[in-house]
């Protein structure tokens, strides 16, 4: 039973961002990330696969599943999310039925990883690169955090109900099932039908993603390597480092292909040399761009927050932010350099400046005046700050009215001008948790 646990739990990574963005945003951010991903709401009324050149099939959902025939047997490359196998096989198996002789992982996210069992006859082998096993441990080893972190972000999915959250008694560090029959370090190759499949190592976001690569049809299949907005190169729910510069390579590695034909697992192919060249090259700069950016502040002395909000995209490398922020990016390539220590002496000790509080909220009066701060912050439109003086002073009062008022307004504010998916999710969840405060002293 531990398998099972451990595959609902690792479909829920950022896997459902689409799919609870349409449960969770307004109607505008709705069209603009199922425009983001595909149109027609990621693949939801699809009533055929997508013939993609007369060997690859796709259907569409977060994420795809794409199929290759061939006169010996098919390859699925990428399973999508375990709810949307069923449909995915149905309408690519209406192509062709051909039996399944490859599965091909490009990382194990769950909704890459989650129709599996779907696709699987006996003798299917399956393939996903050697840093699988560590990768499915490291979100087995945390499932207990991870539970936490996703019934935040993603409520309405309820797939995690706090009743089952884990209480951790022990560690499970290395439990994680491993489905996959082949694993490989740089490169795989094989054949099937007469046409050859390239497996390429191309660490992004994550270090087991894999790339196919396939000569005959110059198609290149990039997973979540490339998306139609800057990457989620740190993700809020909690991840390993996302190497900004195992982006740069990776791309520079299907770019030397010259591909005709570029595949990633959401959103729609791409076709023609020249467009794709134009449109991962301005994918790989802006990552590029945001990196060498951090970089330089990092050298110059800047601090974190300075450059997460001095550092934006110029616009010739503009690629939207409809899924990955540039700040949380910029926060993500200084921490995963640094660590944590800020270089203040002050920072390294156990007590954090939140016990500070209580003190100077007295001193200012109280958190009745401290609260009245924070709304006149939300009239001037310095929401972020009128946020930080309703947690500093909850943190001396918590159930001060006020305060709480003064929060839930600062995150509604907030989430009703969100453009971004995965900062939608979070406000939503400072929304309903300062409800859920604020209901319980109005009527305890
Ligand atoms: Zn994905």
């Amino acid at each position: 039973m531990q398998g099972k646990s451990k595959k609902s739990l690792t479909s829920l990574g950022e896997v459902f961002t689409t799919f609870v963005a349409g449960l969770l945003l307004s109607g505008h951010i709705i069209a603009q990330q199922a425009a983001m991903m595909n149109p027609g709401l990621v693949g939801r009324d699809q009533t055929e696969a997508i013939r993609i050149n007369e060997a690859i099939f796709q259907a569409t959902g977060f994420g795809n599943t794409t199929m290759v025939v061939t006169p010996d047997g098919n390859v699925i490359i990428d399973t999508s999310l375990i709810v949307n196998a069923p449909r995915h096989k149905r309408l690519l198996q209406a192509e062709d039925d051909g039996p399944v002789k490859y599965i091909i992982l490009t990382h194990a996210h769950g909704d890459h990883t989650g129709g599996v069992n779907a696709w699987r006859e006996e003798g299917t082998e399956i393939i996903a690169q050697d840093e699988h096993y560590e990768f499915v441990n490291y979100q087995n080893r945390l499932k207990g955090m991870f539970s936490q972190r996703n019934a935040a972000q993603f409520p309405s999915l309820n797939v995690v109900q706090l009743s089952e959250l884990e209480i951790a008694e022990g560690v499970d560090n290395f439990g994680a099932d491993i489905v996959p029959t082949i694993m490989f370090d740089e490169e795989y190759d094989f054949e099937v039908g007469g046409v050859e499949f390239n497996v390429l190592h191309t660490p992004g976001e994550t270090y087991d993603h894999l790339s196919v690569w396939i000569p005959k049809y110059r198609a290149a299949f990039v997973g979540d390597n490339f998306y139609t907005s800057f990457p989620n190169m740190y993700t809020l729910r909690g991840t390993k480092p996302r190497w900004a510069l195992d982006y740069v390579d990776s791309i520079n590695r299907i770019l030397a292909l010259k591909p005709e034909i570029l595949i990633p697992s959401h959103g729609d192919a791409i076709i023609g040399e020249q467009q794709i060249e134009r449109e991962l090259t301005r994918y790989r700069d802006a990552i590029l761009y945001v990196h060498d950016k951090t970089v330089l502040g990092m050298n110059q002395g800047k601090d974190v927050h300075t450059l997460m909000a001095e550092i934006s995209l110029p616009s010739d490398l503009d690629i939207g932010e409809g899924y990955g922020r540039i700040s949380w990016s910029v926060r993500g390539i200084y921490e995963n350099y640094m660590g944590w220590f800020d270089g203040n002496p002050t920072s390294m000790f156990s007590t954090p400046v939140d016990d500070a509080y209580p003190q100077l909220v007295e001193l200012a009066g109280g958190a009745e005046a401290v609260a009245m701060l924070a709304e006149a912050q939300i009239e001037s439109g310095d929401l972020e700050l009128a946020l930080h003086s309703a947690d500093i002073a909850l943190r001396a009062e918590p159930k001060n009215t006020r305060a709480l008022q003064a929060r839930l307004a600062a995150f509604k504010a907030l989430l009703a001008a969100s453009d971004n998916s995965n900062e939608a999710g979070w406000l939503g969840f400072g929304v309903r948790e300062s409800q859920a405060a604020l209901d319980s002293v109005l009527s305890p």
